[in-house]
This record gives C-alpha cells, structure tokens and sequence, in this order.
C-alpha cells in the first residue's frame, strides 16, 4: 500500500506543478483504495453526500483549481455556478444544511473533473439513508492520512468548506499572495475565524 507521506511533500513551485503533485495524490489515493470501494454500494442517481453531508471541504489550492476550471466553462455557465457558490456562502452561515453549489438538477455534479477530495474519499457499504455513510474503519484512517498529505502540499494555504475557501480567491491580494507562495495577510485573520478554516501552516497566518 503506497503512503502518502512519499507523495505529499511540503512544496513550493507554481500551481500548475502542485496541481500534478495534486493529481498524483489523488490517483494514488484511487489505487489504494480501490479494495475498498469495490464493495460500495453507491451508484449513477445517487447524491446523498452531496446533499446530507452539508459540509464539503476542499483546500486552497483545490479551490484554485475549481475556479481555473469554472473560468474555461462558457460563459453563463461559469457566471451561473459563481451566482450558487455566492448564495452557498450566505447561507451556510446560517448553519443550513445545504446541498453542494456544484450538484446540477439532474444530480451530477457539474465540476466531476476537479471536485475536491473531500468528495473523492465518499463512499458507502450501505445505502446512506438518515444513517449517513457506513465505511471500512482502515479506510477511514487512510483518508485522514491523505488529507495531511494534500495540506503539506499547500503549506501556505487553508482548507474548510468550499464556498468559505473560493471565497478568500476574490480578494485580489490573497489571489496574489497565494500565487507568489507568500503568506498573505489584511482581511485573512477576521475571514479565518468567520469561516472556521483550518491553517495548513502557522506560516500562512501571520
Ligand atoms: S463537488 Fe461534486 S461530487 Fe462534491 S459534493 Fe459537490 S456535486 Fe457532489
């Protein structure tokens, strides 16, 4: 079983190579994992975890890598998913239970190719119901493991609901910042707190 500790190295470079170290990350987790999500039982139709979970969470440089591939999307499209991504933000602070900005009508998620890996490590044995997912206690320890790999992949960067984490990208000088591999700073403090993001590095606070 590879570990992701050998993948997931604290790096900097530009975003395009951290989105392969990303893709990387995420085909090795896909491997290892596969024994496990053989035995699931979800299916084409099915979007419980993208409706019951309430909380999707991706990292910062995840949340670059959506809005990337939002700006190749044509153009109503792209303006229509920035419009829900908004409204999620607003009423996640409400401490709804929401379905992800990203589920489409016809319950297919509309960024498949770049969704984070929050979604990528759902899986159920059992039909989820008001239960929620039943999975392999050993998978669930993997998971974590990954999850500290794709932060030390993002040492500068934050990770926390979607909406919350797309959100610090419109402030101009995070995007900046996030971009140059510097520590940003003005509004980030309030937003952390307001958002409950988790610091990947106490470096990306200051
Ligand atoms: S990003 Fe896609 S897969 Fe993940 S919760 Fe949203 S709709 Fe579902």
């Amino acid at each position: 079983m590879t570990s992701p500790r050998k993948r997931g190295t604290a790096s900097s470079g530009s975003f395009e190579d951290k989105v392969k170290e990303l893709d990387v990350l995420y085909r090795t987790f896909e491997r290892t994992m596969a024994p496990f999500v053989a035995q699931a039982v979800c299916g084409p139709g099915c979007a419980d975890c993208c409706t019951q979970v309430g909380e999707i969470c991706a990292t910062t440089l995840e949340a670059l890598r959506i809005l990337a591939y939002i700006e190749e999307l044509p153009i109503f499209q792209g303006a229509a998913l920035r419009q829900k991504i908004a409204e999620n933000r607003t009423e996640k602070k409400q401490n709804l239970l929401l379905p992800c900005p990203f589920l489409d009508p016809g319950k297919m998620c509309a960024i498949y190719p770049v969704r984070p890996f929050s979604c990528r490590r759902l899986y159920s044995l059992e039909p989820c119901g008001l239960r929620g997912p039943v999975v392999h206690r050993e998978f669930w320890a993997l998971a974590e493991q990954f999850t500290r790999a794709l932060q030390a992949l993002d040492p500068l960067g934050y990770s926390g609901h979607v909406s919350y984490v797309l959100g610090l990208f419109e402030d101009p000088s995070f995007r900046e910042a996030y971009l140059a591999d510097r520590p940003s700073a003005g509004a980030l403090g309030t937003m952390i707190q307001e958002f409950d993001l988790v610091v990947h590095s106490r470096r990306g606070a200051s």
